[in-house]
């Protein structure tokens, strides 16, 4: 269930996405951290400090020790679905949020087919006990900094296409980029 301040720091993960240098292997992705108490712990996005292969939810959970207590019972924000198959690291993003103590993730925009063929993210930390909630009414506002990714999705293959119906509804919410 959304919680109130849900859409707020939804709203902050979004802010960060667009920091993100565009690549086009990558999503522009950004997280943010909440203690269990609502406030601010940690937060990061894609290629952060060009580290051209960071994901936003690794950076934000680096700039913690593994044993941070404020971990335990925190909510991840996350614009896009985490990670569950990676090639450029050892550990996927849904992997590091398990091994964390992280209790919730957030986020607002599942995983196209796109670079991976089915991202488990979801499934994985729903299925390891943890709650997840998507906020679909974030996924345009989400995928918008993803816009130099629109090749990509247009590339007409099946999987790719609903992925590019949503990014259509995402440029339109920013169509003065
Ligand atoms: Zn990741």
């Amino acid at each position: 269930m959304p919680e109130p301040d849900d859409e707020r720091w939804m709203d902050a993960a979004v802010e960060l996405a667009w920091r993100c240098p565009p690549s086009d292997s990558a999503y522009s992705v950004g997280a943010v951290i909440v203690t269990a108490d609502g406030s601010r712990l940690a937060d990061g996005y894609s290629r952060e400090d060009d580290d051209d292969r960071v994901h936003a939810e690794e950076s934000a959970l680096s700039k913690l020790g593994p044993d941070d207590s404020r971990l335990r019972g925190a909510t991840i924000y996350s614009t896009l679905e985490p990670c569950s198959v990676r090639k450029s690291r050892p550990r996927s993003c849904t992997q590091l949020i398990l091994a964390s103590g992280i209790s919730r993730v957030v986020l607002a925009w599942r995983e196209p087919s796109l670079f991976v063929a089915d991202c488990q993210g979801y499934e994985l930390l729903a299925q390891a006990g943890l709650a997840v909630s998507e906020l679909p009414g974030f996924a345009g506002r989400a995928q918008a900094p993803n816009r130099h990714l629109a090749f990509l999705f247009q590339s007409g293959t099946a999987r790719a296409q609903s992925a590019t119906i949503v990014t259509n509804s995402g440029l339109r919410g920013r169509s003065s980029y």
